[in-house]
């Protein structure tokens, strides 16, 4: 199998504009250093003009937190794909669980926020997870293969050109990981549906990402998992110096180059 790891950094509502050029200028090395992996920075949006220019001719990726589907108009507080692009942004995170928890995101919304990027180009990594409460009382697969289905009708897209991100809200930000295992199973269930709701090729070059809590300690075994591609990082990728390890350890995962 020779899908790229991609290892990606949230910063979440973290980081001023000179605390961004910091990290950024000292993370650039680093990614070229580690050939076989694809890094991207979610930053917040005060900061991603920055991130884009510093990033332009590197293999970093500049990606936003957030967009909206309609490129311009009446719509206080929102950013387009449009506006990203015009700055060089490359990617963008849809449907973060913050996003649909705080600010009540639905699979609708969602859906057509990745339909909107992936027609103009912009990678959408679409973020699916179940709470705490699905998971106990059974309806964690139900959770997450609906907020999949949304996403995937009548999306034309190739495998190259969208990224998922499981990630189990209960594992965000608190310590908690789901066990390499679980991540495994989860990730490989994700990607059986894909093959049901798509065929062999999507499914096999798609990109599934993990996230919640994946830190130094305990990302060379989350990556060991054959269907997990890479993490979506909050915490751990706050300090440039431990996402650098966390791409290090994706670094060691990669394919051989041909
Ligand atoms: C995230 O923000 O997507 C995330 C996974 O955060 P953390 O790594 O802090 O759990």
């Amino acid at each position: 199998m020779t899908r790229r790891p991609m290892m990606a950094a949230n910063w979440k509502m973290n980081k001023t504009v000179s605390e961004a050029e910091g990290y950024t200028a000292a993370l650039i090395p680093h990614a070229a250093d580690a050939r076989g992996v694809d890094v991207a920075i979610f930053a917040p949006f005060l900061c991603l003009r920055v991130v884009a220019r510093m990033t332009e001719n590197s293999s970093v990726t500049s990606g936003a937190q957030n967009f909206y589907f309609e490129d311009s108009g009446a719509f206080t507080g929102e950013v387009s794909v449009s506006m990203l692009q015009d700055e060089g942004v490359g990617a963008g995170l849809v449907g973060h669980s913050e996003r649909r928890e705080i600010f009540g995101e639905t699979d609708e919304m969602v859906a057509k926020k990745t339909a909107r990027a992936v027609e103009a180009g912009l990678l959408p990594i679409v973020c699916i997870g179940e709470t705490k409460e699905e998971r106990d009382s059974g309806g964690m697969w139900d959770k997450i293969s609906t907020q999949i289905k949304a996403v995937m009708e009548n999306l034309e897209v190739d495998g190259d050109g969208i990224v998922f991100a499981y990630e189990p809200v209960w594992a965000i930000g608190t310590g908690d990981t789901a066990s390499p295992e679980d991540a495994q199973d989860a990730i490989g269930q994700i990607r059986g549906l894909l093959r049901e709701l798509r065929d062999d090729e999507f499914a096999d070059t798609t990109r599934i990402l993990y996230g919640g809590s994946m830190k130094p300690g305990n990302v060379a075994e989350i990556m060991s998992q054959e269907d997990i591609d890479g993490g979506l990082v909050g915490g751990a990728a706050l300090e440039v110096e431990s996402f650098v390890e966390l791409i290090q350890a994706a670094n060691e995962t990669a394919p051989d180059e041909e």
